[in-house]
């Protein structure tokens, strides 16, 4: 299915412009085993509704962001650039 994703910088642009980069969710703390690292890296939520989500758009400016999106029929809600500090990273 086609869609469109706001650029925070670009503007809007159709979805082929742009890599996804998974749900964004917050990085883990603390001394982690390489098992649990893997259980971050690898075993990702498939969430079928409103997700937040990692986009890179890959054919223009190459900023990575967030896009806030419902996974069953791609409404996109917001995009908006990542604040590290609102996250708590
Ligand atoms: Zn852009």
């Amino acid at each position: 299915m086609s869609f469109q994703i706001t650029c925070p910088n670009c503007g809007v642009r159709p979805v082929w412009e742009f890599h996804y980069g998974g749900p964004a969710r917050p990085r883990p703390g603390g001394d982690l085993t390489d098992r649990q690292w893997a259980e971050y890296l690898y075993n990702r939520p498939n969430i079928a509704g409103e997700a937040t989500e990692w986009w890179y758009h890959r054919s223009a400016c190459k900023l990575w962001f967030h896009v806030r999106r419902d996974t069953r029929n791609n409404h996109v809600f917001e995009t908006k650039r990542f604040a590290a500090e609102a996250a708590g990273g």
